[in-house]
């Protein structure tokens, strides 16, 4: 059997079309562009890559994107209270704040997504958002999570009973993940196992995967042997390993191999990253529309 490819690529795209009359219709509604403004910390080149994608994909929607840099010599307090000037609107008015992760070593990274008004939390990482989401009353959902059930939903498959099975339970994939397959309704009411570093015997766990998702990075650490026969995989890991002289980018899934095992496979690259890109920009339309609405009677 040769798996399906799942192409987050085409159905990004398809998203983000769907936002442009969205977009114009907001833009009428308050006068400006939704905005977006992303504080990227440091020169890690990753990093600046994946700010650029964002802003680029802002701009084709029509919502404004601006990047705001700020030197990796920064302490946790100066970007608490730059985050919180944004936040105040001292540098424009604005729908969305994203602080790009990861942050410097020395920066306390929980202490400044605190600090992102939890209304204009376009990521979902702010504890309320991440209580709202774990209470099944999700308001922003973080942007990979619901790329990838975006993903599922689209490929028509069905995640009622099913056994579905993320290796990698951090607080921006994994865990807001398994509470959103576990929640109620279409997308989700799936039965959800959720390992990690200290998971036992972790192939017998994924072997018994409907659907399997892999958020660890390890390079092509799921091989085709982990993966039940006839199963669904997705791949959020982004790797970057070198071959020969050229680098290149790989998933945490051995694709090769794993494309003659399971029914559907996402790709690295063109997979999930592009979704992730596709959700900020359906939050950041959401935030937009939500802080404008006109107060309600009473
Ligand atoms: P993280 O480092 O915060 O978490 C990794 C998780 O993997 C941890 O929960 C850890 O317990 C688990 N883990 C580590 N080794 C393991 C092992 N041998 N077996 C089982 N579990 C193990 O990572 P993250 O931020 O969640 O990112 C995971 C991957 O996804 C990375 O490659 C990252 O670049 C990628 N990523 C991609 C997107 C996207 O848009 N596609 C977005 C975010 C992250």
């Amino acid at each position: 059997m040769t798996a399906k490819q799942l192409n987050g690529r085409e159905l990004a795209q398809k998203i983000q079309q769907n936002l442009v009359p969205q977009v114009v219709e907001i833009t009428r509604e308050i006068g400006r562009p939704p905005r977006l403004v992303v504080v990227l910390v440091g020169n890690v080149a990753a990093s600046a890559s994946y700010v650029k994608s964002k802003e680029a994909a802002a701009k084709r929607v029509g919502i404004t994107a601006d990047i705001f840099s700020i030197p990796e010599s920064t302490t946790t307090a100066e970007l608490v209270a730059t985050v919180k000037a944004i936040g105040r609107e001292e540098h424009g008015p604005v729908d969305g704040i994203l602080v790009q992760l990861p942050l410097p070593d020395h920066v306390d990274a929980r202490t400044v997504l605190d600090a992102v008004p939890p209304d204009r939390d376009v990521d979902g990482f702010h504890a309320e958002n991440a209580g709202l989401l774990s209470q099944g009353r999700p308001r922003f959902i973080p942007c990979t999570a619901a790329g990838v059930q975006k993903m599922i939903l689209d490929a028509g498959v069905e995640t009622r009973g099913k056994h579905v099975v993320i290796v990698g339970r951090s607080d921006i994939v994994g865990k807001p993940l398994a509470l959103l397959l576990a929640s109620r309704g279409p997308g989700g009411d799936a039965t959800v196992s959720l390992c990690h570093s200290h998971t036992a015997n972790l192939k017998a766990i994924t072997r018994q995967a409907d659907i399997l998702v892999a958020a660890v990075g390890i390079p092509q650490l799921i091989t085709a042997d982990m993966v039940k026969p006839g199963g669904v995989v997705i791949d959020v890991g982004i790797n970057r390993i070198q071959d020969g002289d050229k680098s290149r980018l790989v998933g945490d899934v051995d694709y090769d191999t794993v494309v003659e095992a399971a029914a559907a496979v996402s790709p690295v690259p063109g997979g999930v990253g592009p979704l992730t890109v596709a959700m900020l920009l359906e939050n950041t339309v959401l935030a937009a529309k939500e802080r404008n609405k006109a107060p309600s009677d009473g």
